[in-house]
């Protein structure tokens, strides 16, 4: 017996291919000759996940512009002054917003898995944007003719489609990225907005099976950008009750930047139930020093005082670079940590005896 270990998805692009998505903006190489930049980056990426032993592997989020904008590539009905996102470093990112109906997805996230299955014997897992983070893109002042419930219901069949599509291309496991959960009690401290977006969220999960929904899981972290995060002061008390009411099969959690992981652990034993399993953060992106294994091990030990061994799992804190142009994490920081991940993992499972 083992203890599951995933990576969250993305990892910092090869500086070739940030320059390549440079030259195909300004028009000085083509989109075929981007695509080979693109497999490239895939190829070295699932070979360096599977150097460190990971038992499930990821294509990096190489091909996505950002773990949240991926669906919005060919979208044409946007206006880019959108929903601004601060963070703790006194940078922001701003969302778009869609400025008519319907509202279709411009791209799904199937591809990108099917070209990494290509390339592995290797669970692959795939990482998708939560609907709730794309209702974001409505408009405060309306749009004539589409009303907001009508995006809404548009969104739903669009993210159940992104999702489905996943599972029926052989995903190991599929991950919907929820950053905006712990914002949310930022901009509404009444819990109102999380609430809103559990249930979003909860009418796309209500439409797949028991069995499926074993396979897909919610990631929650306080954002991770520029060794930044955005909602690292929101208490994980306020948001893990209404977390864990999304009809999920696993969760993600950040841990392992947490100020008190251990108060965090007696609250999640206190919230979730015997179909969840639980994933833990184990390294932090945000923090350049790489864990040792031994580290890992005992943050793993730690969790298992907490949560029963057959329901816990451990994964990175957040992605390494969830917007394409992040490089503030090298590829080599990034895969020396998902290893020390893996080998402490390995370490904490053979000390509990599984
Ligand atoms: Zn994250």
């Amino acid at each position: 017996m083992t203890i599951p270990t995933e990576p969250i998805g993305s990892v910092p692009r090869p500086e070739y291919l940030l320059r390549g998505s440079e030259q195909l903006a300004a028009g000085t190489i083509d989109q075929a000759a981007y695509d080979s930049l693109a497999d490239r980056a895939v190829r070295e990426t699932v070979e360096r996940f599977e150097a460190t032993g990971s038992p499930v592997v990821t294509d990096g989020e190489q091909r996505k512009p950002s773990f949240a904008t991926y669906p919005l590539q060919g979208v044409e009905a946007l206006s880019p002054d959108g929903a601004v996102i601060p963070f703790a470093d006194g940078h922001t990112r701003t969302l778009p917003v869609i400025t008519r109906g319907p509202f279709r997805y411009g791209a799904f996230a199937a591809p990108y898995l099917e070209a990494t299955r290509a390339l592995t014997s290797s669970p692959v897992k795939q990482a998708v944007i939560a609907p709730s983070a794309l209702s974001l893109l409505y408009p405060a002042a309306g749009i004539d003719g589409y009303p907001r419930e009508r995006f809404l219901a548009d969104l739903a069949d669009e993210a159940e489609r992104d999702i489905r599509q996943c599972l029926d291309a052989g995903a190991a496991s599929v991950q919907l990225d929820f950053t905006e959960g712990r914002l949310s009690l930022k901009l509404d401290p009444s819990g109102g907005l999380l609430r809103d977006f559990v249930a979003l969220n909860n009418t796309v999960l209500d439409r797949f099976t028991a069995e499926e929904r074993a396979r897909i899981g919610v990631h929650t972290c306080p954002g991770g950008d520029q060794d930044s995060a955005h909602s690292l002061d929101v208490d994980y008390a306020d948001l893990l009750p209404d977390l864990f009411a999304l009809r999920a099969g696993a969760f993600y959690l950040q841990l392992a930047g947490e100020a008190d992981p251990e108060r965090v652990l007696a609250l999640v034993a206190g919230h979730t139930t015997a179909e969840q399993r639980v994933f833990v953060g184990v390294t932090d992106p945000i923090d350049p020093r790489v864990e040792t294994p031994e580290e890992v091990r005992d943050r793993v030990l730690l969790a298992a005082r907490h949560i029963p061994v057959e329901r816990l799992g451990t994964c990175d804190d957040c992605g390494f670079s969830p917007f394409a142009d992040d490089t503030s994490t090298s590829r080599d920081i990034a895969f020396a940590k998902v290893e020390a991940r893996v080998r402490g993992t390995a370490m904490a499972a053979e000390e509990l005896g599984r």
